[in-house]
């Protein structure tokens, strides 16, 4: 990042926070060579596909979201370009709805969908962690995908952290 004073790159962040809104991180660079401050905003790319989530609020779509979350459940079972190559796939597949809002509980069904294509047991790890992308259904699906034959529910509930507590839901 080029001092807009000076044009020097030898400078250093000095404060960093999030705007009021929670759309974009401001920083507060001081410039080593000409002493003065500036100040830069990192946002997120925009994908244009908004996630709607359990509580009916929406957030945008955030592609490195869904890479962390596929990266952690793999391990160093699978190369970068591999993942990365997946995530890739689990947007393009989220586009094709052809919906501008999409339900959380998509994103987390094709995410499991790649990630079972690559490793079942990453899968089930991703399902017991993402437990507000993912319902206790899928959960079940893939320990039953892996081998691991019919479930109780004590032991469900129990890996899955039970069902979201009850929706009080609309009036
Ligand atoms: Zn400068």
């Amino acid at each position: 990042m080029r001092c807009p004073h000076c044009g020097a790159e030898d400078n250093h962040v000095v404060d960093s926070r999030m705007t009021e809104d929670g759309g974009a991180v401001r920083r507060r660079r001081h410039c080593r060579a000409c002493d003065q401050r500036f100040t830069t905003y990192e946002r997120a790319e925009q994908s244009g596909i908004l996630v709607r989530k359990r509580d009916a609020s929406l957030e945008p779509y955030e592609r490195q979201k869904v890479l962390d979350g596929m990266r952690r459940a793999l391990g160093s079972d699978v190369d970068g370009g591999t993942v990365r190559a997946a995530a890739e796939r689990v947007e393009a597949r989220l586009r094709q709805l052809g919906r501008r809002q999409v339900p959380s509980s998509a994103v987390g069904g094709e995410v499991l969908e790649a990630l079972r294509s690559l490793s079942p047991p990453a899968a089930i790890r991703f399902a017991s962690v993402h437990k507000q992308f993912t319902s206790v259904e899928d959960f079940r699906r893939e320990l039953e995908l892996a081998g691991e034959g019919e479930i109780p529910d004590a032991t469900l509930r129990e890996l899955a952290d039970a069902p979201e507590p009850s929706d009080p839901g609309p009036p």
